[in-house]
């Protein structure tokens, strides 16, 4: 059986990952091809290389509104998040904090290294106080904050100004506290230099804004000492071993280009698609809820008063009666492709801790369907979702 996809389906699992954009496929090509040299070394072929990695470099620091010498090229958003968390080898010394709701690329470093969870309101956004009193509570002892820019499942933005500001007024006079930012998901629809402006360390990966996978960066900021998680040949300053990936880097520049040139014309286009997705569904399937809303205030409608809090990309529900990996399943079989919470490795789809954090029922949580939309999502994508998932449902839902 083949798994090539079909002649017509809809990926509405952008936030999983996005097709490579042209611009980047054009850029990294040469790059695949007879331009293969190694920036470590010093003739014509490594020259090449080190020059298309220092302008990639200057061009995504210009995106990111940092120096080039803040930006430490990764393997993509998990390594970023871990060497933030952990400050390098070994590990920096003190608790990290992280919001309830973090990608587990965040989460799980936090636990093994013994820190603590900040909790989170009703829209996943971090509990102040709860920040506030476990700040006052460890003190010097605190060794990074980390909340997202905006959440992978949800697609709720954080107010990242509010929690700098905790931080700032409740942190020790020496040292200063690292706040790291998780912006994997914020980077295809949000301007990044107002992530990078608030927080000291900054997570970012290609794949999810029509870049290679295996690419992304960490910021740097403010001085903020990182020793290296990978040792070897002292690539990227000494803070991260390993041969460059030219081609990805190359490639990750391309996109973001291309992300910020069109982000104006690519967000309202999304949005209206998505604000057309979720409308069309809540309607078909009546008792079908948006898991949160656009905004604090009581409009259940997604529409502009939420522009600034949702991501545009992304239309969660929860639908009661139903269990996501059926429908996903039958979705699947008439060409839409969608997920509930994170996959995870294996490809099975883990019930969600956000999902547990905001509060959700877990019997309503068992019904939940993430919808992600991305730079090349188009209205036939929206006309096959609204015509598959309704009936999905109520096959679903016959089976008992
Ligand atoms: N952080 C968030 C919020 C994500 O959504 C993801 C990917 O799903 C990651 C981190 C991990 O990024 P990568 O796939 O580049 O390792």
């Amino acid at each position: 059986m083949t798994l090539e996809p079909p002649e017509r389906f809809a990926d509405l699992d952008h936030a999983a990952t996005t097709r490579l954009r042209p611009e980047a496929l054009e850029a990294m090509t040469p790059f695949l091809g007879r331009r293969y040299g190694n920036p470590s070394g010093t003739h014509l072929l490594a020259r090449d290389a080190v020059r298309a990695v220092d302008d990639a470099r200057e061009r995504i620091a210009g995106h990111l509104g940092c120096g080039p010498g803040d930006v430490v090229f990764t393997s993509g958003g998990t390594e970023s998040d871990n060497h933030a968390i952990s400050g390098g080898m070994p590990p920096r010394p003190g608790v990290p904090l992280c919001s309830a709701v973090e990608h587990h690329a965040v989460l799980d470093p936090v636990l093994v290294l013994g820190g603590r969870v900040i909790d989170v309101d009703d829209r996943g956004s971090v509990d102040l106080g709860h920040l506030a009193a476990l700040l006052d509570e460890l003190g010097t002892e605190v060794s990074v904050v980390s909340v997202m820019a905006a959440n992978n499942e949800t697609g709720v933005v954080n107010d990242l100004d509010a929690v700098v500001e905790v931080v700032r007024s409740h942190e020790p006079d020496v040292p200063r506290t690292p706040v790291h930012t998780d912006a994997v998901q914020a980077a295809p629809w949000l301007d990044l230099r107002v992530a990078v402006a608030a927080a000291d360390l900054v997570s970012v990966s290609a794949h999810k804004l029509g870049g290679p996978k295996g690419v992304g960066a960490l910021v740097v900021r403010h001085g903020v000492p990182l020793r290296p998680l990978l040792l070897g040949g002292g690539q990227e300053r000494e803070r991260r071993s390993g041969t460059s990936n030219v081609a990805g880097i190359v490639g990750f520049a391309a996109a973001l280009d291309a992300t910020v040139e069109q982000r104006e014309v690519t967000t309202e286009r999304i949005r209206a698609l998505r604000d057309r997705l979720a409308k069309g569904l809540l309607a078909a399937i009546p008792d079908a809820a948006l898991t949160v809303l656009p905004s604090d205030d009581t409009d259940t409608d997604i529409d502009r008063s939420g522009e600034l809090s949702l991501l545009p990309g992304i239309c969660h529900v929860c639908i009661p009666g139903i269990d996501s990996e059926s429908l996903l399943f039958l979705a699947e079989t008439e060409g839409v492709y969608a997920a509930a919470a994170s996959s995870c490795a294996s490809g099975a789809q883990e019930s969600s801790h956000v999902l547990a954090a905001i509060g959700v029922d877990p019997v309503l949580a068992a019904g939940a369907l993430r919808l992600s939309l991305g730079w090349d999502s188009t209205d036939a994508d929206v006309d096959l979702a609204l015509e598959v998932l309704p009936a999905a449902v109520e096959r679903v839902r016959s089976f008992g």
